[in-house]
């Protein structure tokens, strides 16, 4: 199973590690040609005006709407999340998304960097313990369409996890946490989409 993790910007090398980790091949896709023969994209944290911007300017926007159109397995987390939103409620800069996911999100909702925080979280879904949850600059789920589910929320209720068809999203960041519940669950559904680009 090859997994690609969009490279352009962000942390892309931990969600690398964690996904080679766990027996995948990893393909950093910065080209659209990269994109070719993956079976799953992960799309890292980072920024994401920034990666939006990189995404149109590498030409890799519109293959990866097609590519999330026709099935292609996705998780996105923090900056990756916000790219796959269809409906980014205070983007800067004209910044757009790929979409996919049937919800709003508002970025940096938690506060600025210095605002970054850890918790514990129910994730019903995965089963087990709670996750240990990392916050740097996240994005809330402030909407969730009939399309999307929701996967787990803070303490205060607000969204934080969602998922819809073959598509994940988190506000957090597994990958620097030695939590690999989430990549699992995502190549699980890459095993069963059996999607290849
Ligand atoms: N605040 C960032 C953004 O808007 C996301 C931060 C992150 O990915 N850790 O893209």
């Amino acid at each position: 199973m090859t997994v690609g993790v969009l490279a352009l910007q962000g942390d892309f090398r931990e969600h690398a590690t964690v996904l080679r980790s766990l027996g995948s091949d990893v393909v950093l896709v910065r080209r659209p040609e990269e994109l070719a023969g993956v079976n799953g994209l992960v799309i890292p944290g980072g920024e994401s005006s920034v990666m939006d911007k990189l995404t149109r300017m590498f030409g890799l926007a519109e293959p990866l709407r097609a590519a999330v159109a026709a099935g292609l397995p996705v998780y996105g987390t923090c900056a990756g999340l916000i790219m796959l939103a269809d409906t980014v409620l205070d983007g800067i800069n004209g910044q757009q998304s790929i979409g996919g996911l049937d919800i709003s999100v508002r970025r940096n909702a938690f506060g600025s960097q210095t605002a970054s925080f850890e918790t514990d979280l129910d994730v019903p879904v995965l089963g087990g313990p709670p996750v240990h949850a990392v916050f740097i600059r996240a994005p809330v789920v402030e909407s969730v369409g009939p399309n999307a589910t929701a996967l787990a929320t803070v303490a205060d209720g607000r969204c934080v996890a969602v998922e819809q068809g073959n598509l994940i999203g988190t506000s957090f960041h597994p990958e620097i946490t030695g939590e690999h519940r989430f990549h699992e669950y995502f190549l699980q559904k890459v095993r069963s989409a059996g999607f290849r680009s």
